[in-house]
């Protein structure tokens, strides 16, 4: 897989929950929902939601890494990115949620010098925080905090691993989308060439469908591989 990118979301995708929802629920004040909504319903980017909602958390550093450290993930998500370094792919973790976050929960379960390419949060006061857009882009389509689309690399197939709203944007242009829930709807809405997928156990056979680059332009999928495709 030397010539491919893995474009993987987070919160959703490697998490089963979302963990900036799950902070808001526990540390904000409850109007952080009428802000959610706004940008559900495509009113504002995420950039300005997540702004606005991480304005309203009130948690001191030592409460924010012990939620941190209640997060699970995908038990099969550490043996998936052995597995795709070790066939030559590159994968980074791509996100409009939370780096330090996103950091701690990873290495807590031994995933560690995978690029994470994430919101950053920054304290302001005893309990109160900011969070900064480093890979936010004014450019932006979604108007994102953190915009997808750009940090994928030119001359690789792009795969994209997601679960929701924030990945819609950049799976529209990928070669490939492996999804769950609300972005595998979109994909089958959109006729995005995607797998549904439910853990990252079912990610290695699926990737071995995948079509070789050389291959690909020409000849995406075989019919035997639209079958598998369809029916996951
Ligand atoms: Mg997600």
């Amino acid at each position: 897989m030397n010539d491919w990118h893995i474009v993987c979301d987070f919160d959703g995708t490697i998490t089963r929950t979302d963990v900036i929802d799950s902070i808001l629920q526990r540390f904000a004040d409850p109007s952080w929902e009428a802000i959610e909504d706004e940008w559900l319903q495509g009113d504002i980017g995420s950039r300005e939601c997540l702004s606005r909602q991480l304005s309203l958390v009130k948690a001191t550093p030592t409460e924010l890494l012990a939620f941190f450290d209640t997060i699970e993930i995908d038990p099969d998500f550490p043996d998936f990115v052995d597995h795709v370094i070790g066939l030559g792919a590159s994968l980074e973790v791509v996100s409009d949620g939370i780096e330090q976050g996103i950091a701690r929960i990873l290495a807590r379960n031994y995933v560690s010098l995978l690029p994470i390419l994430a919101n950053r949060l920054r304290q302001l006061g005893h309990d109160s925080w900011r969070i900064d857009f480093p890979y936010a882009s004014d450019a932006c389509r979604a108007a994102s905090g953190n915009c997808k689309c750009k940090s994928t690399p030119k001359g690789k197939r792009v795969l994209v691993i997601g679960d929701g709203q924030s990945d819609m944007c950049v799976a529209a242009t990928a070669d490939f989308v492996f999804a769950k829930d609300r972005l595998a709807e979109h994909c089958e809405r959109n006729g995005i060439a995607y797998a549904r997928f439910d853990s990252f156990a079912e990610l290695p056979a699926l990737l071995a469908k995948l079509p070789a680059a050389s291959a690909a332009n020409t000849t995406p999928f075989n019919v035997e591989t639209q079958e598998l495709f369809h029916h996951v």
